[in-house]
């Protein structure tokens, strides 16, 4: 099973003609609620490509955290671990895109801030692969990969926002997944790497024997990096609608498939046609492709 160990937000997207400026007041033509947060987008790319899914996260006790709930028990998600916290209110990112496609975001963090290392830990005896990212405390992130597992599960970080201070997350993460931007802050680079050639770069963060490090570079597939080698898969060429979520998507189906015992390069490459096929729809939850949906994409 993929225990997932994340954030939930509810994402309010409003349309507006442009952006407004300090102290103006605008008039949005449109407003949507959107489920959202890494955790839970990941969740659900996982569980509608197959895997037993369970999440483990923080809401507050409002409507929007049972919306949440709902939402994600309808995707089958095991959320009898998504804690409701009284007093505290569910994350929710606030999110203004203009007439261009350009956003201004604001986000309140929430319970999520508030997930604790003792519900972290309480990971389930048939965990393959735990999945994080780092919209909640590395602390708990932390205590979810020091649980003791069973023997060949794998530890999953999606570096999501880069938060260099929690390097020490790094010495219990199998797989690391960072994309161009990410990268470039863990290394102190001026620039992101443009390519593979340039992501190979990625060796300087390995810690240990047996660690990969994954690069995702948008349009440019994904490189997989290890002290035993190294490994690209070019992405599935298509015209994008909407990236939102391919990182997501990328993440949890790279899960599901570790799940099943798939070997690394083969998963990386279903990754990239699972989170080539998210970016051809709107959202990101709305936008996560099934199993079924992306044997027939790539044919
Ligand atoms: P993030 O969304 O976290 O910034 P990337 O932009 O690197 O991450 O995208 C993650 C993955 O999504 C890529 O490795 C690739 O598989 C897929 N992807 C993203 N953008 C495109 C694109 N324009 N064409 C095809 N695949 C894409």
């Amino acid at each position: 099973a993929v225990a997932v160990v994340g954030s939930i937000n509810v994402d309010l997207v409003l349309t507006v003609d442009a952006l407004p400026s300090p102290g103006e007041t605008v008039l949005a033509s449109r407003s949507t609620r959107l489920p959202g947060g890494k955790g839970a987008n990941q969740a659900v790319a996982a569980a509608r490509f197959g895997a037993t899914t369970r999440l483990t996260a923080a809401v507050g006790d409002d409507e929007g955290g049972q919306w949440m709930r709902q939402v994600l028990s309808s995707e089958g998600i095991d959320t009898s671990g998504v804690e409701s916290l009284s007093g505290q209110d569910t994350g929710l990112a606030t999110i203004a895109v203009d007439a261009r496609g350009e956003n201004q975001i604001i986000v309140s963090s929430g319970a999520n801030a508030l997930l604790s290392p003792d519900k972290a830990a309480l990971l389930k005896s048939d965990t393959k692969v735990v999945l994080a990212q780092q919209e909640v405390p590395p602390e708990a992130i932390l205590a979810a990969f020091t649980v003791e597992l069973p023997a060949g599960a794998i530890r999953m970080l999606n570096a999501a926002p880069a938060l260099t201070g929690a390097a020490n997350l790094l010495d219990h993460t199998d797989i690391l997944i960072v994309n161009q931007h990410e990268l470039a802050e863990y290394l102190g680079l001026a620039q992101a790497p443009a390519n593979a050639a340039e992501a190979l770069i990625a060796q300087d963060l390995l810690r240990f024997e047996g660690q990969t490090i994954i690069v995702t570079l948008g349009a440019g597939g994904a490189l997989a990096v290890s002290s035993a080698g190294h490994f690209y898969a070019p992405a599935v060429a298509v015209s994008p609608r909407d990236t939102i979520g391919a990182g997501d998507c990328f993440c949890g189906v790279l899960a599901a498939l570790l799940d099943t015992g798939a070997p690394l390069e083969k998963a990386i490459s279903s990754a990239n046609a699972a989170a080539a096929l998210c970016t051809q729809r709107q959202g990101a939850v709305p936008a996560m492709p099934t199993r079924a949906e992306v044997k027939k994409f790539v044919g």
